[in-house]
């Protein structure tokens, strides 16, 4: 199978509007000689950077995603956004259970359920986050909690949808300041036991669901994890939001991926 290397970035609550057009008109420029087939690059804003995001660079060469969404189409929800409101938007994707939504606002399994079920029902690409904690890594229960996460995030998708699933293997150990990035091996491990699950649920079609790795992604460590064959991409925070370094990164890792 012919693989594309995934490149991505969630800028979280940090860029406003103004800021991420000017992040994404610069990083649009960087990279335009870089050929889309081999390369899938996306970026995360928040929701209020959606729509002038969408009109300032192409589809084509970077796709644009939600932060979160309310699985809800319309109702009493204060605060929150609709699938309905994002498709207004142009965005594309969905990250969905982002170890932040999971851990700081206290999102279930459950509820990241019903996201990505709204996210394929309304023709979104549902990103699911899912990793373990250092608490469950210690009890050494890593691999049947991202088992658990991907059972029940993934349950009632149809195989017919599994072109529209990415998932993001993010260890809550290894994100952010405070995150001490995975090892390469360490990495290529639990995206073995990801896509075993995933093969368990869908067949040989999960071959085709990429399965990225985030957390302390760095200039250090990015080349040693990108050459895993079980890493498809790298979904990377704070060594991405300038638009050289991200530019850097890119072209550091694309000649070591193997497609
Ligand atoms: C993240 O928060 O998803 C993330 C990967 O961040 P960082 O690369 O900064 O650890």
């Amino acid at each position: 199978m012919n693989r594309t290397l995934f490149m991505g970035t969630n800028l979280k609550m940090y860029k406003t509007s103004n800021e991420t057009v000017a992040f994404l008109t610069e990083l649009h420029e960087l990279t335009r000689d870089i050929d889309r087939t081999r390369l899938t690059l996306f970026v995360i804003p928040s929701h209020t950077s959606l729509e002038s995001a969408r009109k300032c660079v192409p589809q084509s060469s970077i796709r644009l995603g939600a932060q979160n969404m309310h699985w809800e189409d319309e109702g009493q929800f204060t605060g929150e956004i609709s699938p309905r409101m994002i498709k207004e938007t142009g965005a594309e994707i969905i990250e969905i259970g982002h170890s932040e939504r999971r851990h700081v606002m206290g999102e279930t399994d459950e509820q990241e359920n019903k996201k990505v079920l709204a996210a394929l029902r309304h023709g979104f690409t549902a990103l699911l986050c899912i990793g373990e904690t250092k608490e469950q890594k210690e009890l050494n229960i890593s691999d049947e909690v991202l088992s658990m996460q991907l059972k029940i995030g993934l349950n009632g998708v149809q195989r017919k949808d599994i072109h529209r699933i990415w998932i993001a293997y993010e260890p809550v150990w290894a994100i952010g300041v405070n995150g001490t990035p995975a090892s390469a091996e360490y990495a290529e491990e639990k995206h073995g036991v990801i896509k075993s699950v995933l093969k368990k649920m869908f067949g040989d079609e999960a071959a085709q669901i990429p399965v990225l790795y985030g957390g302390s992604v760095n200039p250090q460590n990015a080349s040693g994890l990108i050459i895993k064959r079980n890493i498809d991409g790298l979904f990377v925070g704070r060594s991405a939001w300038q638009a050289p370094a991200f530019n850097s990164l890119i072209r550091q890792v694309m000649p070591l991926f193997k497609s």
